[in-house]
């Protein structure tokens, strides 16, 4: 669904405001452009200038300093919600890159098949993601940003039913309040939003956790020519639950590589120089440690670590003030190694645009508005969370819930991620992307490609690399 600021919609309000200006924060404040007649962004942040220093993250949205891929799913929905923006990100140095052409990626004791698929995004680091869409959104006319505004409670109207602004700290410490005639938090993770509801006895929110223990460690590189390099980014993925290990290795902007490794489960990666190297060098495969080897980096070495993946019940409450919804990392907060995050917010985000419409075509308001969209964009999480958890939940130490079904899921996807079968791969892209189902990959025929696989393949302990087919 895309937004189109020219076409005359029935308004649903007068102001808008979004707690957050992280991606998901400036994707909604896209959308309720289109049914407010203005909308404030408010970021505790006072680092919300464009350009700067690539290896500069915000201080509030500290992942930022690690690899963020952009899956189809998420970009096409950007690319909705901002006409021409790939032009944008390619002006700004991202890089386009089309999978799984571009990218050598070690999966599952093998070196996954490459062709030319029609699945493409952009890889760039964090900064250049925000800023680019960032600049968008400041241009659009009904938009205001405000940095360095800290969001300190949602203000309940006389009846305690429907929330009716914010109330701020602003740059000069000054309480203000601000109304509005609806509130999106996205506040990431941390958010007010879930402490804020049990305050008010609108109930417990449920939670779910899957403990993954993982850390990253980042830093960049430049890598030198090399004629033979015909890929963009290398993944090495660990098999759970023998490995631990994985790394990335992507190109960026300025020419320069991003290096990520990620350890699970204490195995995690140093932040000097020496200690990173010789993890890189443990990992199941040597192909990222002899890029780098010889290198120095040229930025510090940052660490993140990521104890658990999140998902909040929203769906589940009974009771919720009208006026308010969450909306990104606030309902599920996913294992980084998959780069969902972003894309997942994305859908929720199409969520609240295709409920923000459907209001306004009926000419009705917002009441009750937070019902059926947290019923659609808490669902919209459920394929990612199962994708991430059918590798993670592999490793008996992590902890969480596995489904009665986990061995036979385990079984096909397998047999799934050792196919030879192009039709096979492109489908798999395409679900692991968040562009189509789960559901697509059990249909008749790709059940019957997935089990052509024969037991030679599935005992194969590593299968050689084939080069890229047309
Ligand atoms: C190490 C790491 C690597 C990741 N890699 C990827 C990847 O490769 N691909 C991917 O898609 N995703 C990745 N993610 C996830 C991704 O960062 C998030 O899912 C994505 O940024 C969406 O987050 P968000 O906009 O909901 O929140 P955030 O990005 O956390 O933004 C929240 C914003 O809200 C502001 N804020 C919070 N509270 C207040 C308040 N009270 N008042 C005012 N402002 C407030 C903060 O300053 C911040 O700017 C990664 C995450 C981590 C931790």
């Amino acid at each position: 669904m895309s937004s189109n600021p020219q076409k005359t919609r029935h308004l649903l309000g007068q102001s808008a405001v979004v707690v957050g200006a992280g991606i998901i924060g400036l994707l909604s404040a896209c959308v309720l452009s289109d049914y407010f007649d203005h909308v404030v962004i408010l970021d505790k942040d006072d680092a919300q200038e464009d350009g700067g220093p690539i290896f500069q993250a915000r201080k509030n949205a500290p992942q930022g300093h690690h690899l963020h891929i952009l899956l189809s799913g998420g970009s096409q929905i950007i690319e909705d919600l901002f006409p021409g923006i790939d032009k944008d990100f390619t002006q700004a140095g991202a890089q386009q890159i089309y999978f799984p052409r571009d990218i050598r990626w070690f999966i599952s004791n093998r070196w996954f098949p490459r062709h030319r698929g029609e699945l493409k995004t952009f890889i760039q680091t964090r900064p250049l993601l925000e800023a680019v869409i960032r600049a968008r959104v400041r241009a659009l006319p009904n938009v205001t940003l405000k940095s360095s505004t800290r969001v300190i409670d949602y203000r309940l109207g006389p009846d305690g039913q429907a929330v009716t602004g914010v109330s701020v700290l602003d740059s000069d410490a000054v309480r203000r309040v601000i109304d509005s005639d609806f509130v999106v938090d996205a506040g990431g993770r941390g958010a007010l939003l879930t402490k804020w509801l049990e305050r008010q006895t609108f109930g417990p929110l449920r939670e779910t956790l899957m403990g993954i223990d993982l850390a990253y460690a980042t830093t960049f590189f430049d890598l030198p020519p090399d004629p033979d390099r015909d890929w963009k980014m290398l993944v090495c993925h660990p098999e759970a639950p023998q490995q631990k290990t994985g790394g990335v290795i992507s190109s960026v902007e300025n020419g320069h590589w991003h290096v990520t490794l990620a350890g699970y489960h204490k195995d995690h990666a140093p932040t000097d120089i020496e200690g990173f190297k010789a993890y890189a060098a443990r990992l199941p495969v040597p192909d990222l440690y002899e890029q780098i080897k010889d290198l120095t980096p040229i930025a510090p070495i940052r660490s993140y670590y990521f104890p658990a993946s999140l998902r909040r019940h929203f769906d589940e409450m009974q009771e919720l003030p009208d006026g308010l919804v969450g909306i990104g990392d606030v309902i599920g907060s996913l294992n980084p190694a998959f780069g969902q995050g972003i894309s997942n917010g994305a859908l929720q985000v199409d969520a609240l645009h295709r409920h923000l419409a459907k209001r306004a075509e009926r000419r009705e308001g917002l009441a009750g508005l937070q019902f059926p969209y947290y019923a659609e964009a808490t669902k919209a999480i459920d394929p990612a969370w199962n994708m991430a958890g059918s590798e993670n939940l592999r490793d008996p130490l992590t902890t969480g819930h596995r489904p009665w079904h986990f061995a036979l899921s385990q079984w096909y996807s397998n047999r799934l991620l050792k196919s030879p079968d192009v039709h096979v791969v492109e489908q798999f892209f395409r679900v692991m992307h968040l562009v189509d189902p789960p559901s697509s990959l059990m249909t008749p025929d790709m059940i019957r490609r997935v089990l052509k696989v024969g037991r030679m393949d599935i005992g194969a302990r590593r299968v050689p690399e084939a080069g890229v087919h047309t």
